[in-house]
């Protein structure tokens, strides 16, 4: 990367060369900062036109200058974006931050011109394979989130619009419509706060954290035992509510003879559990579930054998901290990464999560805002983005890619959207072999 500045009457232009990721962004920082320092009530202008590639890295960069400049009444303008960086500004939402001007002439004469919107196109089908089978029971982040009356009509409306003078006067071809349709029509990415499943053998059932989806994963398992004792292994990301509440109502837990086993690396692991039974919050008393419960503390990094899967956890960013877990199974990989916060501009932090997610068939990740929204309004509030989902599997040769933790605030288009954008980074910044990835809803199974 290289790094021109000059002025052009009244302006500061910054001209930048090259690739602007984790190697170079400390460098292009320090560059930026001190000309955002030095220029209280001026223009400065960033000529990114002979950079090919930005990462995370690099955005993130911007927000810091974008915040600096603002506290320093400096306006700071972009000039000259290739196709593909535009297509990252606004894949993460950063051509909403700054005015982005096709070329340094305009920006210089301050005529705001949007860059050209790229087509944005659809990723590759997911391909199933043999392995270990992941069941989503509840996808939503922070709350569980119903679709909405008005969300079920306005489905509908749009269903019965495209069904207008097809002949589907049979069950079998309404079904078969219905399945065809765009999926923020015809599906919907659910209400269930945190839930997965991995496929296990000998009336073993392995869970990892107990949200809402807990209720329906309990029944299921309950069919699948048909009266039969079960063990039920547990792994817990952490002990936010939404990642706690559906224990309550986890049915296997009230059943004498079952036997439940809880795991986790937090101290309070098990206070947290009886503490949302106890009164006044709830009617039944941890003590009378009639269930055999253990609880069983993990040390970060150790790895433990547990119903045929070997089971690493590992420490993230998050309020109250969380912990990702790998699991792999007969040479395949399945890496749970829940709730944690991403520091793109720190190798350390990279490295852990590469490390993590290395090789893996199947990484779920929380993907609950774009960058911008990340690393700016939302920065500090534990959670990461699909940028950074795809950069870090990316980097670690994952194979496939699934957005998890969905915000409630985000309807099903809205949701789609964060995918599609995606898939669309993957494509443009593809090394290598490529990365699937699927936005989880619930009722999702994927062969890992
Ligand atoms: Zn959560
Ligand atoms: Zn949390």
């Amino acid at each position: 990367m290289d790094l021109v500045q000059s002025q052009q009457g009244a302006v500061r232009v910054l001209a930048v060369s090259g690739r602007l990721d984790i190697a170079t962004s400390d460098i292009f920082r320090d560059a930026l900062l001190a000309l955002v320092a030095d220029g209280a009530g001026r223009k400065l202008v960033l000529d990114l036109s002979a950079v090919n590639y930005i990462s995370s890295a690099g955005l993130r960069v911007l927000m810091i200058a974008s915040k600096q400049a603002r506290a320093a009444g400096v306006a700071i303008a972009i000039a000259g974006l290739q196709p593909l960086v535009a297509e990252i500004f606004q894949i993460s939402r950063f051509d909403t931050l700054f005015p982005c001007h096709p070329t340094l002439e305009s920006a210089l004469a301050d005529r705001p011109e949007a860059p050209a919107a790229q087509a944005r196109t659809g990723g590759r089908a997911a391909a199933d394979s043999d392995g270990i089978r992941v069941r989503f029971w509840g996808t939503r982040g922070s709350l569980p989130t119903p679709l909405g009356l008005p969300q079920l009509r306005s489905k509908l409306a749009a269903a019965v619009q495209a069904g207008a003078g097809l002949n589907l006067d049979t069950p079998e071809k309404a079904r078969g419509f219905v399945d065809a349709l765009p999926f923020h029509i015809g599906g919907t990415y659910g209400g269930n706060s945190a839930c997965l499943e991995l496929g296990a053998d000998d009336d073993n059932v392995v869970l990892l954290d107990m949200g809402s989806g807990a209720r329906q994963a309990g029944h299921d398992a309950l069919r699948r035992l048909a009266g039969r004792p079960g063990t039920f292994h547990i792994f817990m990301s952490h002990l936010h509510w939404d990642h706690i509440m559906g224990f309550p109502f986890f049915v296997p837990a009230y059943i004498p003879g079952q036997r439940i086993r809880i795991y986790g690396c937090h101290e309070q692991l098990e206070h947290a559990f009886r503490r949302q039974q106890a009164e006044p919050s709830f009617p039944v008393d941890f003590s009378k579930m009639g269930a055999s419960i253990e609880f069983v503390r993990l040390e970060p990094g150790q790895v433990r054998e547990v119903a045929g899967y070997r089971v690493t956890g590992m420490l993230q960013l998050h309020g109250g901290d969380s912990y990702g877990y790998r699991f792999e199974r007969n040479g395949k990989v399945v890496v749970y990464s829940t709730d944690a916060e991403h520091k793109p501009e720190n190798a350390e932090d990279v490295r852990h999560f590469v490390e993590l997610f290395q090789d893996a068939d199947l990484v779920v990740f929380d993907a609950m805002y774009s960058l911008a929204d990340s690393v700016s309004i939302r920065e500090d509030w534990g959670h990461s983005s699909n940028v950074v989902g795809v950069e870090l599997c990316q980097q670690a040769g994952a194979r496939r890619l699934a957005l998890f933790h969905h915000e409630p605030m985000n309807d099903d288009a809205a949701i789609d959207r964060l995918c599609q954008d995606a898939r669309r980074l993957e494509e443009i910044t593809r090394v290598g072999k490529g990365l699937d990835i699927v936005a989880a809803y619930d009722g999702l199974e994927i062969d890992a």
